[in-house]
């Protein structure tokens, strides 16, 4: 099954390969004539999931799919969210990302031990935190949604040098004594926000029975 992945995120599209397996053919934008950066000006996964997905019909009109991923750290209100892959600003960097969530939770700590020594109960584990995904599929010009989360925390310091964006930050609940950039590619898509949204959606196109075209 041959499909357009709307990403650039050569990560993400090593993932998705791996996860979808041999039954399915990805094609980048870029292979097919789309250069320019996608827009994702949404407010929610969701919403930006599907831009990225109705932009490839819109120029190709080829069944695609695309994915939106955020990472929420309670202590911090939900953040980094939907503005995940630019928290530290417009550059992406995975290294300034990572930077700022450190130090961000870093001063929540200070914080809670100085509410602590006023006799204060600060809140419980301020590094709690999880990925989730939002895949939108578009197949003969009908979107259909798939989540995927995996939960987990912030680690203190970067370690690990597998995996891309924030995965040398993030220790999955299943593997707590490393980081995702510790763990091979097959165990974390195992797990994965991106393993979970991705086998939904390839549960769901092994029951429709319609030609996909490519
Ligand atoms: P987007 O879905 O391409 O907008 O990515 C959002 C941000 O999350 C980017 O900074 C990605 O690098 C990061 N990200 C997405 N998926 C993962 C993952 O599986 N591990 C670590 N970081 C990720």
């Amino acid at each position: 099954m041959k499909m357009v992945f709307a990403t650039g995120n050569s990560g993400k599209l090593r993932e998705a390969s791996e996860i979808l397996g041999g039954g399915f053919e990805l094609v980048t934008p870029a292979q097919m004539g789309i250069h320019e950066e996608i827009p994702e000006t949404g407010t929610t996964l969701r919403a930006n999931s599907q831009q990225k997905a109705d932009y490839i019909w819109e120029h190709c009109h080829t069944d695609c799919f695309a994915d939106d991923t955020g990472l929420e750290v309670d202590s911090l209100g939900g953040a980094p969210g939907v503005h995940t892959a630019r928290y530290a600003g417009e550059e992406k960097s995975f290294d300034k990302n990572m930077d700022k969530l450190l130090d961000e939770l870093s001063r929540k700590e200070m914080e809670a031990s100085m509410m602590k020594s006023m006799g204060i109960a600060p809140k419980k584990n301020l590094r709690k935190a999880r990925f989730k995904s939002v895949v939108t599929l578009i197949i003969d010009g009908q979107r259909h949604f798939f989540n995927g989360i995996l939960e987990g925390s912030i680690a203190r310091t970067k370690s690990g040098k597998g995996g891309f964006g924030y995965d040398p930050v993030f220790i999955a609940d299943d593997y707590p004594a490393v980081t995702l950039a510790e763990i091979t590619e097959e165990q974390k898509n195992s797990i994965s926000h991106r393993g979970k949204a991705l086998r939904a959606m390839a549960e769901f196109l092994k029951g429709v029975s319609a030609p996909v075209k490519a």
